[in-house]
């Protein structure tokens, strides 16, 4: 991509409405705009990241056995009515009239209409254990919408819904969903901690959320600080091996951690005090099995090996892909701006043309903008007619991790340089030694 034909929008000056490092970030970055009070356009740059993160997210869904469909945005109020909610959901769920009156909502979640698919199709045991999830845009009018992308009100999420024919199954689909997402939030590159959790209005005995340590956190979390070294469940473990999932689940919440509202001090206390870790973290995920809660009322029964109808066992589990843009910001970044882990970076490499117009530089430029798009390298190329200093940045702010300076002074010695992000670290490399550590 050229930046002289993509819509980067950097603001100069930090916008005053933004009160932690990722939302100013993002501003100023050109990937996000706020249209209303918690609703967001995802400008290019930023849809980038989004679409990486989301990837990541599929492909461990995708792993873990669970099946992506796409429910709509709008539900029916009457679906809500069958269950209960419609009433109990409180001033934080959308409600709207078609021109027919009719009763709808923009869904804050999607237990009932999932519920409402599977009675419709399923009817057998033999059917099951099923676990169905899309990526869908969910509307929750908070009473605080802020820090940006961190708590909207429309955002994106990740929810999967699992159906099985009694507890014990239920309870595998469950630990699947959480080796998923120790999977998913690690190869995002964050370390991320399962916090026993309150169930909230999805109800449920069984849920933990998924939380990433951060000062700007909304959460107050305490646990052992041994979790940050655990080793996560390699590509290749064995979704279908219950004891083995178990295994891993139990190893996973042998020691303390909770959130504010499960915090026991008493439990705490007996950790060792060199081990304890009383923080702030970011909710990026939660999990819950609510057992026949849904599936009783709207009677989505289904036939067991004896032949005898019986509700169906369902699990709900979300992930926020666009809270995780900012977690990962907050995770991610210095005074100059962004610093993307390659994974989600919504370029690998960026290159700088330190002398727009002189045709050494220009030609250089070139050529390995071509050469390294050639061979699939995502890279954006700094040809504006601006000064190496703005150009520096830039490149900082939008966080790239690898930056290729191409200036006449190098150029004359027939090298390149190559700056990485994370660390600042410098080489001289030739040209054709830059492409082939790029496009590795
Ligand atoms: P919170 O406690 O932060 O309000 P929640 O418990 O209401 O979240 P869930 O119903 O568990 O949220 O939603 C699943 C996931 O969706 C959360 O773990 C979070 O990553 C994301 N999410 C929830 N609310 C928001 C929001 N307002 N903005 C962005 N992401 C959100
Ligand atoms: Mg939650």
């Amino acid at each position: 991509m050229r930046l002289s034909r993509f819509f980067l929008p950097i603001l100069k000056e930090a916008p005053r409405e933004a009160d932690i490092a990722s939302h100013r970030l993002m501003l100023r970055a050109g990937m996000l705009r706020q249209q209303s009070a918690g609703i967001y356009t995802l400008l290019p740059l930023g849809l980038r990241v989004l679409n990486k993160v989301c990837a990541i997210v599929r492909e461990e869904q995708n792993r873990s056995g669970a099946i992506e469909l796409l429910m709509p945005t709008i539900q029916s109020a009457d679906l809500w009515r069958e269950s209960g909610r419609y009433e109990d959901y409180g001033k934080e769920m959308l409600r709207i009239k078609d021109r027919h009156e009719r009763d709808m909502l923009y869904g804050p979640t999607n237990e009932e209409m999932i519920t409402e698919i599977f009675r419709a199709y399923v009817r057998s045991y033999k059917d099951l254990p099923l676990n169905l999830y899309h990526l869908q845009l969910k509307f929750r009018d908070e009473v605080r919408p802020r820090f940006g992308l961190m708590r909207g009100r429309e955002f994106l999420m990740k929810d999967a819904y699992s159906f099985d024919i009694d507890q014990d199954s239920a309870r595998h689909s469950y630990n699947k969903m959480f080796v998923a997402y120790l999977r998913t939030f690690a190869r995002l590159g964050l370390k991320s901690i399962p916090m026993v959790a309150d169930t909230g209005p999805i109800g449920g005995n069984l849920s933990h959320e998924f939380i990433i340590l951060a000062s700007t956190g909304e959460s107050e979390v305490f646990c052992h600080k041994d979790y940050l070294d655990f080793p996560v469940p390699a590509a290749d473990v064995n979704f279908d091996d219950v004891s083995g999932l178990q295994g891993i689940v139990d190893k996973w919440t042998s020691l303390y951690a909770a959130t504010s509202e499960k915090h026991d001090a008493a439990a705490y206390a007996q950790v060792p005090a060199d081990r304890q870790v009383s923080a702030r973290g970011i909710e990026v995920g939660h999990i819950f099995y609510f057992g026949t809660k849904y599936s009783e009322p709207m009677k989505a029964i289904v036939a067991g090996p004896d032949g005898a109808d019986r509700p169906v066992h369902m699990g709900s589990y979300g992930i926020g892909p666009t809270r995780l843009v900012a977690a990962l910001i907050e995770a991610f970044h210095d005074d100059a701006g962004i610093k993307w882990p390659e994974q989600v970076a919504p370029f690998k490499v960026s290159i700088l043309n330190l002398k727009q117009g002189d045709a050494a530089t220009d030609g250089a430029s070139e050529s390995i903008y071509r050469e390294l798009t050639a061979k699939g390298v995502d890279v954006l190329y700094d040809d504006l007619d601006q000064r190496p200093g703005s150009k520096f940045a830039t490149a900082d702010l939008i966080g790239v991790p690898y930056q290729v300076l191409v200036g006449p002074k190098g150029l004359a010695a027939g090298t390149l340089e190559v700056k990485k992000r994370a660390d600042g670290s410098r080489e001289n490399l030739s040209p054709a030694a830059t492409v082939d550590l790029l496009s590795r």
